[in-house]
Order: C-alpha cells, then sequence, then structure tokens
C-alpha cells in the first residue's frame, strides 16, 4: 500500500512532499542513489521527460517526478538528492529519508554504482533498514566491464532479500528489467526478505529490549526496529519528525520511557553512549557493506582504475594541479572569447535591421512618438543588446563548462582547492558551490545546501557573489577585449583579454578566501568540519546531451530570465533617460549626485547608477551605461566593439576606469534573484543584508585604494 489521499498521517507528508496531487492507482517510485551514479539518466529514460541532470548533489534537491506507464500500469518516479547516506542532517539526507521513511513510496529504487558497489551499498543497507519494497539497480554496468569488474547480480539479490538488477542507463532498453521488477514489488507480486544488518550484540540487546514497545505504538505504519535504532541514537530531528508521523510523542509515551531508560542504562554500562553509539551504527554498516561486496563482486583486472589514478596524479598533484586549472580556465576564456566576436557582431546586425522594419512599421500606423521611444528604443534595443552580447559567449561558455562537469572534472578542482579553504576555515566544498557560482550565482547559493555545517554554509553563501556569474561576464569580456586587449595591439588582443579575465576570476577566488577567513575569525567563528571528498571516476563526456543540457537548461535558461527582466528595465530607463527635470533628464540628475562618490572609486556617475539600476540582473549594466552616454536618451546602435570603445572614450573613459569597472564588476551587491534566493536559503534578513555589504564594500575598498595609487604614481 502506498500514500493515497485518506491514508493516516500522510496529509502533512504528502502536502511537504508535494506528492499528494497522484491518481488514487498510480504507484509512487522513489529513486534513490550517491551522487553522480546514473540516478537522473535513469529517471530521464524511464519517464521520457527531459531533466536536468547536473552532477551536483545540490541540484538534484528539486525532487523531480516524472510518470510512465508499465503493463497498463501508471509509475509516479520521484527524483530524490543524490546522497551518501541517510543518517546526517544534511538537507539533502533529511528529504531523501523522509521522503523513503514517511512518503511511504510503494517502491525504492536504489541506484548504485556498479563501479564502486562497496560505497553505494551503505545507502542500500540504510534504507533496507527502512523498507523492505526495494529495487537494487546496479547501474554503470558498462563501465564495470570496462574496467574488469564482475558483479554476481544473481548472488547479489539473494543476499539483500531484493530484486537487483544491472543497467545501463544510457541505453533505455536496458531498463526493462529495471521496469518489470519495479511492477513486481509494487504489486506485491515478489517476497522480500530484506537484508538486515547485525549490530554489536550490546545495542542489539538495546533494540530488543524497546523494540517490542515501538511495534505496539507503531504497528505497520513504520519499521519498529529501525524506530529503535533511532530512539537509541537520540537523534532529535529523526525523533520529531517520526513523532509527526506518528502523531505521537514518543519520547514522552509513558509506555516506552521506562523500557527506553533502561535501554539506554545497559548501553552506558557498556560503555556506549551518546558520542560513540552512531559511531559503531556507521562503523557496522560500512563492515557489512564491506562484506557484501568482497562476496559479489570480482575483479577480473586489478589494475581497473589504473588510468584514473595516472591522470589524477597529475591533475591533482601538488606541482601541476593548479597551474592546469588556470590553463584549464584560461583556454575555456580564450575560446569564448575569440569565438564570441563574429557571432555576436552578426548577431547585432540582424536585431538593428529588424528594428528598423519595426520603426517603418510604427511610422506607417501613426504611432504615437512616445510609444516608438519606450518600446522600440527602450524595450527592444535593451533587449537586442542583452541577446547580442550575452548569447555568443554563453553558448560557447557552458558548453565548455558543461564538458569539464561531465567529463568529471570539477571534483578535481573542489580537490585542489580544499587545502585552501581549510586554511580559510571554511569547507572544501565551497570550492563546488563556486563552479556553479560561476553559471549563476543564485544557483551556487541553493548549490550550498552540500554543505552541513549552517556556519561553513553560510560563509560559502555570502562569499558566492564574488565569483562572476554569467551576467556578469559579458561586462568583463566586453571590457577587457576593449580596453585591455587594445594596450597591445591586435595581434595579442585576445590573449590580453584573456590574462585580463583570468586575472579577475584568480581575484575573485582570492577575495573568496580572505572574506572566508575574515568571517571564520569574526562573525562566524569556528573550525573546519572535516569532510571526504571523493573523486568519482571520470567518464566519457556524451557531446550531444552537453550541448542539449548546456544550451537548453542553461543558455536558453538564463538569457530566458534576462530578457524578462531587461524588458521592463529598459522602459525604466527609457523614461528617466525622457524625463526633463530643469535643463537635465532625471537619468542625468541622478548620475550627477552619485558622481562625486564615483569618482573616488575610478568610475563616474553615470556608471555606478548602471550599477545600480543593473541590480535586476547585472547584464544590463553595459547597456544602461551605453545609453546615458548617448544625448539622445535611447541605447546606441552600434556594430562594432570598436565604437563602444570611441564612445567610451569621449566620455573621458580611461584605462583605470575599465580597470574599475571590472573589479567592480567583480565585487558589489548580488543581483536581485541573488539576494532573493539568500533570503529564502538563510531565512534572514540579517544574512542577506551582509551577503549585500560585503562584497560591495570589498568592491568600494579595492576600487579606491586602486584609483588612489594610480593618481600617486602618475599612471593616469
Ligand atoms: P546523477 O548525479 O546520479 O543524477 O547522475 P547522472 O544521471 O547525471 O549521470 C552522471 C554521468 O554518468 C552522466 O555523464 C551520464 O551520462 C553517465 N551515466 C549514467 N548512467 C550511465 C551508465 O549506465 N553507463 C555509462 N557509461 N554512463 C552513465
Amino acid at each position: 500500500m502506498g500514500l493515497t489521499k485518506n491514508s493516516t498521517g500522510t496529509s502533512l507528508i504528502s502536502s511537504k512532499f508535494n506528492v499528494a496531487v497522484r491518481e488514487d492507482d498510480d504507484h509512487i517510485i522513489a529513486l534513490a542513489g550517491n551522487p553522480n551514479v546514473g540516478k537522473s539518466t535513469v529517471f530521464n529514460s524511464l519517464t521520457g521527460l527531459n531533466q536536468h541532470t547536473g552532477n551536483w548533489p545540490g541540484k538534484t534537491v528539486t525532487n523531480a517526478r516524472g510518470k510512465y506507464n508499465y503493463q497498463g500500469e501508471q509509475f509516479v518516479l520521484v527524483d530524490l538528492p543524490g546522497t551518501y547516506s541517510i543518517m546526517s542532517t544534511s538537507e539533502e539526507e533529511e528529504i531523501a529519508r523522509d521522503f523513503v521513511c514517511f512518503a511511504k513510496p510503494d517502491v525504492t529504487v536504489v541506484v548504485a554504482d556498479a563501479t564502486c558497489l562497496e560505497r553505494n551499498l551503505n545507502l542500500t543497507l540504510q534504507i533496507l533498514e527502512i523498507t523492505k519494497d526495494v529495487v537494487v539497480c546496479v547501474n554503470l554496468i558498462d563501465e564495470a566491464k570496462r574496467k574488469g569488474i564482475v558483479i554476481d547480480i544473481e548472488a547479489l539479490s539473494q543476499k539483500l532479500g531484493v530484486p537487483v538488477v544491472a543497467t545501463n542507463a544510457r541505453k533505455k532498453s536496458s531498463l526493462g528489467n529495471l521496469a518489470q521488477e519495479v511492477h513486481m514489488v509494487a504489486n506485491h507480486l515478489k517476497e522480500l526478505t530484506p537484508y538486515q544488518v547485525q549490530y554489536d550484540q550490546e545495542i542489539e540487546t538495546a533494540i530488543a529490549m524497546i523494540e517490542p514497545t515501538v511495534n505496539s505504538l507503531a504497528g505497520s505504519k513504520i519499521n519498529s526496529r529501525w524506530v529503535a535504532l533511532k530512539l537509541l541514537d537520540g537523534e532529535d530531528k529523526i525523533i520529531s519528525s517520526i513523532n509527526d508521523f506518528l502523531e505521537n510523542e514518543l519520547l514522552n509515551n509513558d509506555i516506552l520511557i521506562d523500557p527506553l531508560n533502561q535501554a539506554k542504562q545497559f548501553l552506558a554500562e557498556h560503555e556506549i553512549n551518546a558520542d560513540n553509539f552512531r559511531d559503531r551504527v556507521v562503523t557496522r554498516i560500512v563492515k557489512e557493506a564491506e562484506k557484501l561486496s568482497a562476496e559479489v563482486v570480482t575483479f577480473t583486472n586489478k589494475e581497473y582504475n589504473k588510468t584514473d589514478r595516472k591522470i589524477d596524479s597529475i591533475l591533482t598533484s601538488k606541482v601541476f594541479g593548479i597551474p592546469i586549472m588556470i590553463g584549464l580556465l584560461g583556454a575555456v576564456f580564450w575560446l569564448t572569447i575569440t569565438g564570441a566576436n563574429y557571432p555576436s557582431a552578426m548577431l547585432a546586425n540582424l536585431l538593428f535591421s529588424v528594428e528598423d522594419h519595426l520603426t517603418a512599421l510604427f511610422m506607417q500606423v501613426n504611432a504615437p512618438v512616445w510609444l516608438h521611444g519606450m518600446l522600440i528604443l527602450g524595450v527592444y534595443r535593451t533587449l537586442a543588446w542583452v541577446v547580442s552580447v550575452m548569447l555568443p559567449p554563453m553558448a560557447i561558455f557552458f558548453p565548455l563548462f558543461t564538458f569539464l562537469e561531465d567529463l568529471g572534472y570539477l571534483p578535481r578542482v573542489a580537490f585542489n582547492l580544499d587545502n585552501f579553504f581549510k586554511r580559510a576555515c571554511a569547507h572544501g566544498k565551497q570550492a563546488l558551490t563556486m563552479c556553479m557560482g560561476f553559471g549563476c550565482n543564485a544557483a551556487g547559493v541553493i548549490g550550498c545546501r552540500i554543505i552541513d555545517s549552517p556556519r561553513e554554509r553560510l560563509i560559502a553563501i555570502i562569499t558566492n557573489n564574488f565569483v562572476p556569474c554569467n551576467g556578469r561576464f559579458p561586462t568583463l569580456i566586453a571590457v577587457s577585449t576593449i580596453f585591455i586587449g587594445g594596450l597591445w595591439g591586435s595581434r595579442y588582443n585576445s590573449l590580453a583579454a584573456t590574462l585580463a579575465m583570468v586575472a579577475v576570476i584568480l581575484l575573485g577566488i582570492l577575495m573568496t578566501l580572505l572574506v572566508s577567513k575574515l568571517l571564520s575569525k569574526t562573525i562566524l567563528k569556528g573550525l573546519p568540519s572535516s569532510f571526504t571528498l571523493e573523486l568519482p571516476p571520470y567518464r566519457k563526456p556524451q557531446f550531444g546531451r552537453i550541448l542539449i543540457r548546456s544550451l537548453l537548461d542553461r543558455t536558453l535558461f538564463v538569457l530566458g530570465r534576462a530578457v524578462a527582466i531587461a524588458a521592463p528595465a529598459g522602459i525604466i530607463i527609457w523614461v528617466m533617460a525622457n524625463i526633463d527635470i530643469g535643463s537635465a533628464s532625471l537619468l542625468t540628475h541622478s548620475a550627477l549626485f552619485l558622481e562625486p562618490f564615483a569618482r573616488l572609486i575610478g568610475l563616474d556617475g553615470y556608471i555606478l547608477m548602471a550599477f545600480i539600476l543593473g541590480l535586476p540582473a547585472n547584464e544590463i549594466v553595459v547597456p544602461i551605461i551605453i545609453m546615458s552616454y548617448m544625448a539622445s536618451g535611447s541605447m546606441l546602435e552600434f556594430d562594432t566593439l570598436r565604437e563602444l570603445k570611441d564612445l567610451l572614450i569621449a566620455n573621458g573613459w580611461t584605462v583605470l576606469t575599465a580597470v574599475n569597472v571590472m573589479l567592480f564588476s567583480l565585487m558589489h551587491f548580488p543581483c536581485g534573484t541573488t539576494l532573493w534566493t539568500i533570503r529564502k536559503e538563510t531565512q534572514s534578513a540579517k544574512w542577506t543584508f551582509m551577503s549585500f555589504l560585503i562584497p560591495t564594500a570589498a568592491g568600494i575598498i579595492v576600487c579606491f585604494i586602486v584609483t588612489q595609487l594610480a593618481h600617486l604614481f602618475g599612471l593616469v
């Protein structure tokens, strides 16, 4: 029996998990597994839904769902967050555990990685403690074969007491067995005898002392052995979830208090207390997983991951690791910068020629001048700008980045930076959330959920903005190409611009570490928590999938959002530029007001205002600057970066201005979406404000110092 609209105790849980919408006779299937084992691929192959499948554990937190039919029955597949265990209190683990435990799925499919079965069996054993309705899907069987790993599926199934199927999720045809076994378990057509981890004798005795009472309270609603284990463990969060589910305060229940105290007393007599109970439980699960794995896995090629290790010895080596990383970053930027120039110009030509036609159309129908001004010179030009400046670099940058992600390189980046983060008293996983920030800071902030410690998570959230998101790349790329690249003559243009970009990113990383350390020593005091970073095997990237994922899921998504925000911004800017107060427009008045302060940090009033007006989306900063410089009060139409440079120089720009624009672009308040996300993630106005204040203050201080030094040494 599964979750139905009427089943007891599940209304709260089902609304929490958003599964109440199913038809009564649907089967709910939970999809659990470690990160990066092909869970999303299984999900997509079965449901046909094109769900985004990043390698980041944080991403699956959105809990995607999809439906498929098998033998005339409907199955609702719920993709749970990828987790290594369901014991700790990280949000992902909580979601996965609570779903399996309280949403009562008809079947839980545990996707395991055939190339490292032992580690994956840990989670499988933990899930089998909660529910017997499990199907284990040993995925990546093709990779295992390639590496000379042979798994006796039949024996594993016998030992675990639940169906086990081997799959290659990239091939839809190989998922037939999985669908069949899920169907059998969902319809109770299989006898299941789930494997039970045997704990140390003392713990087993303690469980036996309370399990009958728990059983009398919980009945068949929940596995009483598991609840007994959790009560002995004393983990508040799980117990309160169990209480909610059972609608019964277990710890205050008269009939349970005595046996529980006796069991705890018994454990204490055997020197098992709150500190070492969990360790013993975890150690036993790990040992049993090790034993099971040893019984069913044979290595026909003992050197099976030698190549991976060889590659890692270079990519993560103390000497080459960081230089290679910087080199790759440079290569990605170089390809983006050189590759984006032509398509950018072509797109601009195309979009601005459409504008002429639109203008002609407006004239034909005698549309009022203000309407044409607002819609075409305001909205359309802003959009044309955003699209032509943003789309080409994104369409190059995202596939390259996704390629590195798919290859398995990003965890190596985290590995290389781990030591630096530890020294900054922050979490090594912060490097991963930074990588996500390159795409979008809001995504990076959500990604911080992969960090368990609230202190370290806050540090990661507050500092995420120090990596420039995709919205800021166009500004950085345009300014570095025009001014920095231009310094060395046309031959080295791209190279110089690339170096400037790499320098900015490195500065961003440096600032992240510096601010993290500062926070750790002041308002967020504490030591770094330990964690072990897994280096997953390298995978052969799938180019088709990379293109679809990066172009559809990332490029168009970001562009769509930018366009949606830029359109109304275009109207506001147009209005500000066209409402005159006295002899100047509202826009000019505002810029004049900001001018004295802006000069101190090497900018001008228009630039600073563009940053402020760019709060909804960073990508509109450059268009606003250009428009502000135009006396006409609408955004400039131009085809080449050369013309842009002339315009900027005519308005007083120097190399120092360009450097400060790049620095301020790197370090200023997060965009509106990111701030809103931070507010949601931290549930705190104070930390949201700090996330606003810290990068802004850093930007102001750095730009001020650079400007004053440049003046002092007479560089400008
Ligand atoms: P998730 O993090 O568990 O959702 O993993 P994904 O579904 O994103 O898969 C991670 C990577 O493994 C992707 O590059 C997939 O294409 C690849 N992958 C998934 N299943 C298989 C499989 O059975 N065989 C092979 N060779 N690759 C797979």
